[in-house]
């Protein structure tokens, strides 16, 4: 019953679901570390400090609207 609709979060692997506005990920949070992860690679020639550091910001915004 259980394993016929069971979503994991990439990022943290908690479950989640199609119904979460942000599948599939569980959380804001982790759609946004999925799109850092995606920005460092993309950007890791370029200046991964200023990346990281525009990241760091990012996620705390999402952690504030949570
Ligand atoms: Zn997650």
């Amino acid at each position: 019953m259980f394993e016929e609709q069971e979503y994991k979060c990439p990022i943290c692997g908690k479950l989640t679901d199609k119904q979460v506005s942000h599948f599939p990920f569980c959380s804001a949070r982790c759609r946004t570390i999925d799109l850092g992860n995606w920005a460092s690679e993309a950007y890791v020639a370029h200046s991964p400090i200023t990346e990281a550091d525009e990241l760091l910001d990012a996620l705390r915004k999402q952690s504030r609207d949570e």
